[in-house]
């Protein structure tokens, strides 16, 4: 077992209700977790388990109905709306099943996006873009728009534009569930690459083959954490 460097994540007792009218759906029902940082875990269950709802949480755009939730020692439940948008924007990088790339921007465009409101210079973005889309092998393609590409490509991408920002940590939601299993492979090994590299991160999936390329996977069923392995 390597050791574990300091927490990034930790969360406790997290509890997700949605409620439509009379009904209430418990999506999360007491989560615990703790993520290092430099980790690579897995987030595994069926559908309607509470995967992506945790992620949300953990990314910042939704909060918890109760619970507590530490992100490098910031208490996130404190947060105002405003540090928990500055909160997403310099430190989580997001990567979706679906890509969420704009059609009509081209490559380099679309991984600059989130320096839109940022303070750097115009020549730490340039630098920081074109790094990220070389890290991810995407150099040829700068002005090709996402219709002009293929899918593994448009994922790679995608996991471009998170990078580019230096996260604490990369949340991935199925990011390989639009994808043919060799493309798979190759994003899959893209994350573990970047893991080699020291990032940080937390990607779920249904699926175990995915699951194996991660540390640690944590198991989950109706919103509870069963199992961590
Ligand atoms: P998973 O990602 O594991 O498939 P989700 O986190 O998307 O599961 O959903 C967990 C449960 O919460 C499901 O029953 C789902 O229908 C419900 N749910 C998720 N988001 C919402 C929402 N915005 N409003 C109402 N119910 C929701
Ligand atoms: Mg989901």
């Amino acid at each position: 077992m390597t050791e574990l460097g300091p927490s990034l994540i930790e969360a406790k007792g997290i509890t997700k209700e949605f409620r439509k009218g009379e009904s209430v759906v418990h999506a999360l029902r007491g989560i615990d977790m703790r993520l290092a940082e430099s980790e690579f875990l897995a987030v595994m269950g069926p559908s309607g388990s509470g995967k992506s709802t945790l992620l949300h949480i953990l990314g910042c755009l939704e909060r918890p109905t109760s619970g507590d939730y530490m992100l490098g020692g910031l208490n996130v439940l404190e947060a105002s709306d405003e540090e928990l948008s500055h909160i997403r924007a310099s430190r989580i990088g997001f990567v979706f099943q679906t890509f969420n790339l704009v059609p009509h921007l081209d490559v380099y465009e679309n991984v600059e996006l989130p320096f839109l409101y940022s303070s750097f210079d115009d020549q730490e973005i340039k630098q920081r873009v074109l790094e990220a889309i070389k890290r991810v092998g995407l150099n040829e393609r700068l002005k090709h728009r996402p219709a002009e590409l293929s899918g593994g490509e448009m994922q790679r991408t995608a996991i471009a534009r998170a990078i580019a920002i230096k996260p604490a940590i990369i949340l991935a939601d199925e990011p390989t569930g639009n994808l043919d299993s060799n493309t798979g492979l190759e994003i899959l090994t893209l994350f573990q690459k970047l893991h080699e590299d020291g990032a940080t991160i937390a990607m779920i999936t249904h699926d175990r083959t995915v699951a194996s390329f991660a540390q640690k996977t944590t198991l989950f069923k109706d919103g509870k954490c069963v199992d961590t392995i």
